[in-house]
């Protein structure tokens, strides 16, 4: 596909919430204005060739509060029936042809109680991947023995490295989050013993809809892993809540944006008035 220039992918976003303004929910309703870029080939060719020609879409769509009623952990199965991106494929892209094949497994997991479905890497089925619409983060337990009585405990923010998944956008946020908070950051492969063996004090999918969903269990093959403890099954665990919290007080314009996510939408509207 003909990329879109980053110029005119950018300009593109700020039209659509600039002629939109008066669908972004208001503040304090938790809810969002969603941005949803698209490029998709046509033409008149039967043959096996790319397209001739490219249109180049940006939807935005009101969405509510992802949280309403507070964040609960959710139960998670893996796949293992079904492998959702080939191993030199293109598991990295947010393609069509990514997300159609999963449907079916993921919702006949959702059918039998599992909200969120994880994959492992294809070609072993050892290591993590990440979740059918989201990237896999987890936090190791605090290592008390690292930090000073004063300081507080810190979690490890753990990512799995793998050719096969997104490079969410999400999680390269909560990563320069985690690490203004002090904490240590590794992005690695992470062996799904990992899990099993409760490496993890909490683990949470990530992406822009829900920013984080907390995950209490993850089953495979009829074996059940509960994550973390009775508080972190309950509700979203405190390393993932102080991550939220951060990154939502940004979005919200509550917290100072020291990274430059941030853009105001008035100086948008005006410009392309
Ligand atoms: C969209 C998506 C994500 C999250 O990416 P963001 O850039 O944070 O929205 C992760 N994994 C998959 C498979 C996705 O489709």
């Amino acid at each position: 596909m003909a990329p879109v220039p980053e110029d005119l992918f950018v300009e593109a976003c700020e039209r659509a919430v600039a002629n939109n303004l008066e669908f972004v929910p208001p503040y304090g309703s938790g809810g969002a204005l969603y941005l949803r870029p698209l490029l998709l080939g046509t033409g008149p060719e039967i043959g096996l060739y790319p397209a001739p020609e490219f249109t180049f879409i940006v939807m935005v769509i009101p969405v509510g509060n992802f949280y309403k009623g507070g964040v609960s952990p959710v139960d998670c199965l893996v796949v293992e029936t079904f492998d959702r991106a080939a191993p030199l494929g293109t598991g990295a892209a947010k393609l069509g042809g990514n997300y159609a094949p999963v449907l079916k497994h993921s919702s006949d997991a959702k059918a039998r109680g599992y909200p969120i479905t994880l994959h492992l890497d294809s070609k072993t089925h050892t290591n993590v991947d990440e979740f059918s619409t989201s990237n896999f983060v987890a936090l190791t337990a605090p290592s008390s023995s690292s930090s000073s009585s004063e300081e507080e405990a810190q979690p490890t923010f753990c990512a799995p490295e793998s050719p096969s998944i997104l490079n969410s956008v999400t999680k390269q946020s909560l990563v320069q989050l985690a690490k203004s908070f002090g904490w240590q950051v590794e992005n690695r492969v992470i062996p799904f013993s990992e899990v099993t063996d409760n490496r993890f004090q909490e683990i949470a999918a990530c992406g822009t809809a829900a920013v984080i969903t907390p995950v209490k269990s993850i089953e495979r093959g009829g074996v059940k892993t509960m994550i973390g403890n009775a508080k972190t099954q309950a509700s979203i665990g405190p390393g993932f809540l102080r991550l939220f919290t951060a990154m939502r007080g940004i979005q919200n314009g509550d917290l100072e944006d020291p990274y430059g996510w941030m853009q105001p939408a008035q100086g948008i509207a005006h410009r392309h008035e």
